[in-house]
């Protein structure tokens, strides 16, 4: 298991695999353990190093993640295999914008996925989530450029941080969800969705 941690790790750093940091996904298992999470639905698979990570933490834990990148996908479904977890993670190979689930309700969801759709992806999973359940946003800071568009040259660049910043203040003035930003990693957004009253 460690071994295969350590060769996902050089593998994301050789080919240029945005995967989580260390700090990141040490509070996601932290959270995970803390509140007995189960069901996890994470979107942005990549190789699978933070599904396999989350997947570990507990025997009863359960994982989907989503994919819309073969080559990733293929090395998501490999490091499954490698870990002997097929029967905890469920690997799904489509845009997630597209995915039709079933009538399942996740304890936890994921976003990781490309930050300009995080709010798409926020509406459209939320229906999925138990209530009182956690969606946990990666990549909040955008690495430290988040609140400072208007000085990016670059026009893309520019494009996705002001996406990230207003999908900060979509989740601040959200009525349903209550979010706490940390500023590990990252960034890391954690959203409780409130009890309906
Ligand atoms: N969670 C991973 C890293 C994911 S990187 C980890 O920490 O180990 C983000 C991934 O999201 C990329 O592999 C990209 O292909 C995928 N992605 C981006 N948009 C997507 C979408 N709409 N549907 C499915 N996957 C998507
Ligand atoms: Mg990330």
């Amino acid at each position: 298991m460690k071994q295969n941690i350590l060769d996902m790790e050089s593998y994301a750093l050789e080919h240029n695999v945005p995967i989580i940091e260390k700090d990141s996904i040490a509070f996601i298992m932290k959270y995970i353990k803390a509140h007995n999470i189960q069901n996890i639905l994470e979107i942005g698979s990549a190789i699978g190093y933070s599904a396999i990570l989350m997947a570990s933490t507990n025997p009863d834990v359960t994982v989907t993640t989503i994919e819309r990148d073969e080559t990733r996908y293929m090395e998501c479904l490999k490091n499954v295999k490698k870990c002997n977890f097929e029967n905890k993670i469920n690997v799904v190979f489509q845009d997630a914008l597209e995915v039709n689930l079933s009538n399942v309700n996740y304890d936890m969801i994921f976003i990781d996925a490309a930050k300009a759709q995080n709010t798409k992806f926020f509406e459209k999973f939320k229906y999925f989530l138990k209530p009182n359940g956690v969606i946990i946003t990666d990549n909040i800071n955008f690495h430290g450029l988040k609140g400072n568009s208007q000085e990016i040259e670059s026009k893309n660049l520019r494009s996705l941080v002001s996406k990230i910043e207003e999908y900060v203040e979509f989740l601040k003035e959200n009525k349903e969800f209550e979010t706490n930003f940390y500023d590990i990693g990252d960034g890391l957004a954690v959203s409780i969705k409130k009890d309906e009253k």
